[in-house]
């Protein structure tokens, strides 16, 4: 260790004398500075202590210190392009939200607003109010309340409804949904007792009408999400399971996952089943994700029967998983959307899904001509898109990719991720695809710009 080192090192206030710690201070703030500046000086003098190189003049402490703020004050939530092809990617925040919906946002956020304030009245009234009219239009459901998300509505009307009684499941739906969100646990925390029939493959109404006692308060059918039973296989029809709880005066339960409220099968999908087909086949609740195939923002909705709906509204669970004012006027506005009969126009998810590949393969070739007039190799695939969080697995949507060859993929996407406007793709066969249908109008100069600045960055000096 070199002590004359140690003894350079200026102190805390004498580098808060300088005109650069000002800069910071107005920057940043002084704690926050005065905090910087100390770790700084910390991490000199260790490494002074170890022999090894240490930023020791001011200008040099300052720098590091400025590197530190700026780490502290980026955002670690931030604006992605999604070249994945996958539409509803729960990693990357689900939904993209419609123009209308985040006016309704920035307006509910900005100003004072009518949540729980009955203008007819003049007094207290209730949130529930806002999307209940419209999803009791669309849907055709008696009434309807929203949570926060519907791992939070499949837990409350358990726990409402089900509480100390037994609640019949197919072994074939008890699916762990992702993020470790598992079926049979959310089902015993509500208080339920869990009765499974059949097997993993193969349930069938027999099984159903055989488990029911005088201790059943509900069939629970769930959605197998993104999990998908092929070969010798067998499921109770809805339909069927409607009949026989209203027969034995006990209720039907439907976790629908995704909640389609339009036809996917109108898009070349499969079809999912729709929360009025649900309700149809004599559902008594049906509860679904607002932020799946709905197209909104985060939120767990209930529809079904009044006297349920109610019963599920007053249970003392319900305040700790209401929506926020922001959920609500963002899923009011995107519900307005299919009142309007204007989803697919509207609707991210929808416009994603209803995109045709010929309108992808001229976005593809423009993007690969771009690229290629700056050097890269691209070129335009065929390929498939999916619908992702946890609808219809299994199927897709066929696409263009632009399809770009690197020396090192690996550190290609590597920069990709690290850039300002980090862009996913994915990486097939060493090359990186990357998928129109997902990337927004808006995104598409920036995800250009970044994929030209990180693919030349030093992967033109390795081919030369
Ligand atoms: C996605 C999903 C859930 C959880 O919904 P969140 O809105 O993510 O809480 C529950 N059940 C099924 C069948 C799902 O697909």
């Amino acid at each position: 260790m070199n002590p004359e080192l140690l003894r350079q090192l200026p102190s805390v206030d004498q580098l808060l004398e300088t005109p650069a710690a000002a800069d910071l201070i107005s920057s940043y703030g002084r704690p926050a500075t005065v905090q910087a500046l100390r770790e700084v000086l910390d991490a000199s003098r260790q490494a002074i202590r170890a022999d090894r190189a240490a930023p020791i003049s001011p200008a040099e402490l300052l720098g590091a210190a400025e590197e530190a703020l700026q780490v502290m004050v980026a955002s670690t939530l931030r604006p992605a392009i999604n070249a994945t092809g996958v539409i509803i990617h729960t990693n990357l925040g689900r939904a993209p939200l419609s123009q209308l919906a985040l006016q309704a946002i920035a307006g509910a956020a900005a100003d004072y607003s009518t949540l729980e304030y009955d203008l007819g009245l003049g007094r207290r009234g209730s949130r529930s109010v806002h999307a209940q009219r419209l999803l009791t239009q669309i849907t055709g459901a008696e009434a309807a309340t929203v949570v926060n998300n519907n791992a939070a509505a499949v837990l409350l009307t358990l726990a409402a409804l089900t509480r100390g009684r037994e609640v019949i499941i197919s072994r074939g739906q008890l699916v762990e949904i992702g993020g470790g969100f598992r079926i049979p646990d959310v089902m015993a925390r509500s208080g339920a007792a869990l009765v499974e029939i059949g097997t993993t493959n193969r349930t069938h109404l027999r099984d159903y009408e055989e488990a029911i006692s005088e201790e059943t308060a509900a069939i629970l059918v769930a959605h197998h999400s993104n999990f998908r039973i092929v070969g010798f296989t067998a499921e109770a029809a809805l339909n069927d399971l409607g009949l026989l709880a209203r027969e034995r005066g006990i209720l039907l339960l439907h976790d629908l996952g995704s909640g389609a409220l339009l036809d996917t099968a109108a898009y070349g999908l499969a079809h999912e089943p729709t929360v009025s087909e649900s309700l149809a086949a004599g559902a008594d609740v049906t509860c679904f994700s607002g932020d799946k195939l709905l197209g909104g923002p985060q939120a767990g909705i209930i529809v079904g029967r009044r006297d349920l709906i109610a019963q599920i509204g007053q249970h003392p669970l319900a305040r700790a998983v209401r929506p926020d004012k922001l959920c609500l006027a963002g899923l009011s506005a995107t519900l307005l959307h299919y009142v309007k009969d204007e989803a697919t126009r509207e609707v991210p998810v929808w416009r994603m899904i209803s995109t045709l590949p010929g309108d992808l393969k001229r976005t593809a070739r423009r993007w690969s001509r771009r690229l290629g007039r700056a050097g890269l190799s691209a070129r335009v695939v065929p390929g498939e898109s999916t619908v992702g969080g946890g609808s219809l697995p299994g199927a897709t949507l066929p696409t263009w990719l632009v399809a770009i060859q690197h020396p090192q993929p690996d550190s290609l996407t590597a920069r990709l991720r690290a850039a300002e406007t980090p862009v996913i793709g994915r990486i097939e066969d060493d090359q990186l695809l990357l998928d129109p249908r997902t990337v927004l109008p808006e995104q598409e100069r920036a995800l250009l710009s970044t994929v030209l600045s990180a693919a030349t960055q030093n992967g033109a000096e390795e081919q030369r």
